[in-house]
C-alpha cells in the first residue's frame, strides 16, 4: 500500500433492495475496521437509485443491523437525495465533451429517444487491488456506455463515482462483483478529475456446495440471527474470518483484536465458504463468555410461558440448570427446542413416565430394581438438605453402586428423577432437585414399580 498522509475515508454503500445479510455485514465490517483502526472516517451511503426495488423497510433493517453490531458511521447519505450533485457533474461532462446526448432508436413506442453516453477513450485501464495485485481491462468493449437516462437521472456507475469523489473516499473496499465495474468507474473518475482511490475487492461467500449462498443454505438475514439468539460478537467474528485472516491460527477475535490485526493485504483472493456449524461454534464460545446473569436472562427470554413461571417461582433450580442448558445449545433460540422436547420441564415438575423406563437394559427385574431404590433412599436419608450436593450424593451412593452394579443402581435412580432416557447424571439431578424432591421422586418410582408387580 502506498503511504498517504491524508485522512482515510471508507464507505459502505448498500442498496436497500434486501435485508442486511451475512455477506453485506462483512461488506460493512471490513471498511469500518479499516477506517476505525486508522482514525479515519466511515461513511454510510444508501444507494437507492433503483426506486422500484428500494424500500424504506430494507433501509431500516440495514440500519438496525449495523446498530446491533456497533458498526457506527460518521456520515450518512441517500443517493435519492443527491440529484443536484449528479446533475452538476453530468453538466460538466457534457460541457467539456466527455459525455454527449445520444439519439436512440426507440425500441418501443413511448420509449425515451435520448440518453447520455460517455465518450469512451477506449484504452487499457490498469488498477492495483490491495488483495489481488494489478488488474487490467481493455475498456474498448464497453463502447460509449450510458451514464444517465437524462440530466436528472444518473445511472449507477456515475452516481457511485460522483459520490466517492464528493465524499472524499480514499479506500474502496467492496465485494468482488465490483471488479468488473472498476474500469468503467476509473474512466469516469478521470473525466471528472477525481483522484483514484485505493481498491480492495473481497472474495465471494459461497454455500458449502459451492453454489451461490442463499437462505436455502441456512444463511439468514442478520436480524433473523439476532432473533434466533446469536450474539453479535460471534457473528462479527465469524464473518470477519470469511475472506480474511490475521495470519495466525487465532480464531477467537474480539473487536479490539480485529482493529489491531486487520489489514487489506490479508484479504483472501479465493472464495470463502459458508459453514453454519462453524458459526454455531463461534456462538457457543461467546455464549460461554457471557456473565452468568446475562446468560440467565437470555435463556429465560426463550422459555415458553409455562416454564417462565416455573423459573420465576423456583430461581434456585433455574439458576442451577443454566449451565446445563448452556452446555446443550449453540444459540439461545435452541432453548425453545429443548423446552419443546421436554428437556427442561422435569427439573420443575415431577415427570410422568412409563414404569418400564425405570428398568436398566441389563436387568429388567422389577423386585431387584425396587430393592436398589429402597437402598438408595435409605442412604440418601442420611444426608441433610443443606449438604445435598453432587459430591455428597455421589460419595454416599458410590460404594453401593459399585458393588451392586452401577447401571443396575444408577439407571433407575436417574430415570426416577428425570423420567427420561437421557438427562444429566443422577448426582447432578439430585443436587438440583434437592433432598425433598429427590426422595419424593424415588418414592413415586417405587410406587410405579409396585403397580406393575401387583398386576402380574
Ligand atoms: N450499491 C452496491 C451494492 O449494493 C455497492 C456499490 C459499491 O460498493 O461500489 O452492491
Amino acid at each position: 500500500m502506498s503511504f498517504t498522509a491524508e485522512k482515510i475515508v471508507t464507505r459502505f454503500a448498500p442498496s436497500p433492495t434486501g435485508v442486511l445479510h451475512i455477506g453485506s455485514l462483512r461488506t460493512a465490517l471490513y471498511p469500518w475496521l479499516y477506517a476505525r483502526q486508522h482514525n479515519g472516517k466511515f461513511v454510510l451511503r444508501i444507494e437507492d437509485t433503483d426506486r422500484e426495488r428500494s424500500t424504506p423497510a430494507f433501509e431500516e433493517n440495514i440500519l438496525e443491523g449495523l446498530k446491533w453490531f456497533g458498526i457506527d458511521y460518521d456520515e450518512f447519505y441517500r443517493q435519492s437525495e443527491r440529484g443536484e450533485i449528479y446533475k452538476k457533474h453530468i453538466d460538466a461532462l457534457l460541457a467539456d465533451g466527455t459525455a454527449y446526448v445520444s439519439k436512440e432508436e426507440p425500441k418501443e413506442i413511448g420509449e425515451r429517444s435520448e440518453v447520455i453516453r460517455f465518450k469512451n477513450p477506449n484504452r487499457v485501464v490498469t488498477f492495483y487491488d490491495e488483495a489481488r495485485g494489478d488488474i487490467s481491462f481493455d475498456t474498448t468493449e464497453l463502447g460509449d456506455f450510458v451514464i444517465a437516462k437524462d440530466i436528472n437521472t444518473p445511472l449507477y456507475h456515475l452516481a457511485v463515482v460522483v459520490d466517492d469523489f464528493e465524499m472524499g473516499i480514499t479506500h474502496i473496499i467492496r465485494g468482488d462483483d465490483g471488479i468488473s465495474n472498476t474500469p468503467r468507474q476509473i474512466l469516469l473518475q478521470e473525466a471528472l478529475g477525481a483522484p483514484r482511490p485505493s481498491y480492495t475487492h473481497m472474495p465471494m461467500i459461497l454455500a458449502p456446495d459451492k453454489t451461490k449462498l442463499s437462505k436455502r443454505h441456512g444463511a439468514l438475514g442478520v436480524t433473523e440471527y439476532r432473533d434466533e439468539g446469536y450474539l453479535p460478537e460471534a457473528l462479527i467474528n465469524f464473518v470477519a474470518l470469511m475472506g480474511w485472516n490475521p495470519g495466525t491460527e487465532q480464531e477467537l477475535l474480539s473487536r479490539e483484536d480485529m482493529l489491531r490485526l486487520f489489514t487489506l493485504e490479508k484479504i483472501q483472493k479465493g472464495a470463502a465458504v459458508w459453514n453454519i456449524d462453524k458459526l454455531k461454534w463461534f456462538n457457543k464460545q461467546y455464549m460461554k463468555k457471557l456473565p452468568f446473569v446475562e446468560a440467565k436472562e437470555k435463556i429465560f427470554a426463550y422459555l415458553p410461558e409455562s416454564l417462565k413461571s416455573f423459573a420465576s417461582n423456583n430461581t434456585r433450580v433455574f439458576e442451577k440448570i443454566v449451565p446445563i442448558i448452556l452446555d446443550h445449545v449453540s444459540a439461545f433460540g435452541e432453548v425453545k427446542i429443548m423446552a419443546e422436547n421436554g428437556e427442561i420441564e422435569y427439573f420443575f415438575e415431577d415427570p410422568e413416565y412409563n414404569a418400564e423406563g425405570l428398568f436398566w437394559k441389563n436387568d429388567k427385574n422389577a423386585e431387584r430394581t425396587r430393592n436398589h431404590l429402597v437402598k438408595v433412599v435409605k442412604l440418601l436419608q442420611g444426608i441433610s438438605a443443606d449438604d445435598f450436593t453432587v459430591e455428597a450424593v455421589k460419595n454416599t451412593l458410590w460404594k453401593y453402586a459399585s458393588l451392586a452394579g452401577k447401571g443396575n443402581v444408577l439407571w433407575p435412580l436417574r430415570f426416577a428423577l428425570s423420567g427420561r432416557d437421557k438427562s444429566p447424571d443422577p448426582f447432578i439431578l439430585a443436587e438440583i432437585l434437592g433432598r425433598e424432591v429427590t426422595l419424593r421422586r424415588i418414592e413415586k418410582a417405587m410406587e410405579r414399580i409396585d403397580k406393575i408387580v401387583r398386576r402380574k
